[in-house]
């Protein structure tokens, strides 16, 4: 395992009929989000994104040379309690893109220097999507496209855009269904996440490649692999929750070890973004250096070598702010497009 740090210092077949009935993820809503309808992650058939920017602070393989093409759309099918992106999530910042607009959008992170396109929390508009990363495709997009998902999803859901899907992004938040009643009322959480992974696992083997940079320039120690296949699994540590850690660690090592890369998160941070004052919250803190600890040693204890953990960093300034056109710190994000501007001219980055 290797520790990175978010300031990068080291480191259709899809059919919009899905929309008839919605059943993509496991909130089973049934509406028709054709005729106005709504379920509970409150979007119609209608793409929205929020943000679109190269980022540098996902995971060395991820990131790579050039930064990680993010892009962030709007709405949810778990909206967490803690969730660091509720304005997007919750709050509904965020603006329509059409196939053409979400191509235009994956073509010009590529233009920018994008290892990768890394669609962020789109659970609830796979059609919507792989019809723009067809389009993209079509029109030229090289780069790999990045699924990056709470995992609350059905494979089937999913398998109809395995075709334009490269590398899978899931968390995997716990295995306690309790937990997941209480924190993202979702008591279904462990057993569709943990399927959705096998299926992401099962469907496209680990892969690195050189990095844009090396393959331009001829390969150097000093430039770094990218995952151009596969699955990095996610788990952020909850302070307090650590048996919630255990056996997420477990699983992996029983299930996924070998098969798939671990990214283990610690930079959980009491973000409250429901203002009800009973809202539950599963931490009023950060973790703390004895967690930090004995997380590592369950690495240890699991054997779980191959993959990333963050430095333990405690503070909120990379908390994103989705008002603003560049939602990230500066030295972590460059904007490509954002929901209140469109595309971002240099000098309003
Ligand atoms: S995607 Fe939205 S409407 Fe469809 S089942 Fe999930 S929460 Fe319900």
């Amino acid at each position: 395992m290797r520790e990175y740090h978010r300031d990068g210092a080291f480191q259709a077949k899809g059919s919009g009929n899905a929309y008839a009935s919605c059943r993509l993820c496991g909130r089973d809503c049934s509406v028709d989000r054709f005729s106005g309808e709504r379920g509970f992650c409150g979007e119609s058939q209608s793409l929205r994104l929020a943000s679109a920017s190269i980022h540098r602070g996902e995971e060395p393989p991820v990131t790579g040379e050039g930064g990680s093409g993010t892009i962030f759309v709007t709405g949810c099918t778990l909206r967490c309690s803690f969730c660091q992106n509720w304005q997007i999530s919750r709050a509904s910042m965020g603006a329509e893109a059409d196939a053409a607009l979400f191509a235009d959008i994956c073509l010009r992170l590529e233009s920018a220097g994008a290892e990768n396109v890394n669609i962020v929390t789109g659970s609830h508009v796979i059609p919507a999507i792989a019809e723009g990363l067809r389009e993209a495709k079509l029109r030229g997009l090289s780069v790999p496209a990045l699924w990056n998902s709470s995992a609350y999803e059905r494979p089937e859901a999913l398998d109809p855009a395995s075709d334009c899907l490269d590398v899978f992004l899931p968390d995997l938040k716990t295995l306690d269904a309790s937990l997941a009643a209480r924190f993202f009322g979702a008591p279904d959480y462990p057993e569709l996440a943990v399927s959705a992974i096998d299926w992401m696992v099962g469907s496209k083997p680990l892969r690195y490649a050189p990095c844009r940079k090396a393959r331009t320039e001829g390969a150097s120690a000093d430039l770094p692999e990218i995952v151009v296949s596969g699955t990095i699994v996610r788990h952020l540590v909850i302070p307090g929750r650590l048996e919630s850690t255990r056996a997420v660690l477990a699983l992996f090592a029983e299930r996924w070890a070998g098969k798939a890369l671990l990214s283990l998160m610690t930079q959980y941070t009491p973000v409250r973004p429901d203002s009800r004052a009973d809202a539950a919250l599963p931490a009023d803190r950060y973790v703390n250096g004895a967690e930090y600890a004995e997380v590592m040693d369950m690495l240890q204890e699991y054997g779980i070598e191959d993959g990333y953990y963050q430095e333990l960093e405690n503070g909120d300034e990379w908390l994103p702010d989705f008002g603003r056109t560049n939602p990230f710190a500066s030295d972590l994000s460059v904007p490509i497009w954002h929901w209140k501007t469109g595309f971002v001219r240099e000098k309003d980055g």
